[in-house]
């Protein structure tokens, strides 16, 4: 693999981060700069997952936005959260920073123990 991004550190526990959600698939964490009162990150775990960028998905990878998107979908749904933006900056052009495929979580509501 190549140099390791800063989310597979936060996968891999290198790194500290504010985890809220954690399964075999799916990692979820607070954003460090918060753009909303909920800032969350969801990144898929396993290396077989792993892409860079929606730009770079294949028939492999195709259903890795998905289960970031049902993964959101739930957390939202268990934290009574009714209401939030799901996205994916695509590409340095498109405000995209951290190339480990991450869907932004943001939401108005703040999470109940925050
Ligand atoms: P992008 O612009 O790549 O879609 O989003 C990357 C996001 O990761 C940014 O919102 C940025 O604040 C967040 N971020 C960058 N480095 C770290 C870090 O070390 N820890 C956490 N929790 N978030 C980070």
């Amino acid at each position: 693999m190549t140099e390791k991004t800063i989310f597979h550190r936060i996968r891999d526990k290198e790194i500290p981060a504010s985890i809220v959600y954690e399964d075999d698939e799916v990692l979820a964490f607070k954003d460090i700069h918060p753009k909303a009162p909920t800032h969350l990150l969801f990144i898929a775990k396993k290396d077989e997952d792993f892409v860079p960028s929606i730009d770079d998905l294949t028939e492999e990878t195709a259903h890795v936005p998905g289960l970031l998107i049902r993964k959101a979908q739930k957390f939202a749904q268990e934290h009574g959260i009714t209401g939030y933006q799901l996205k994916f900056h695509v590409g340095k052009g498109g405000g995209q920073e951290v190339f480990y495929l991450h869907l932004h979580f943001l939401s108005e509501q703040k999470l109940a123990d925050d």
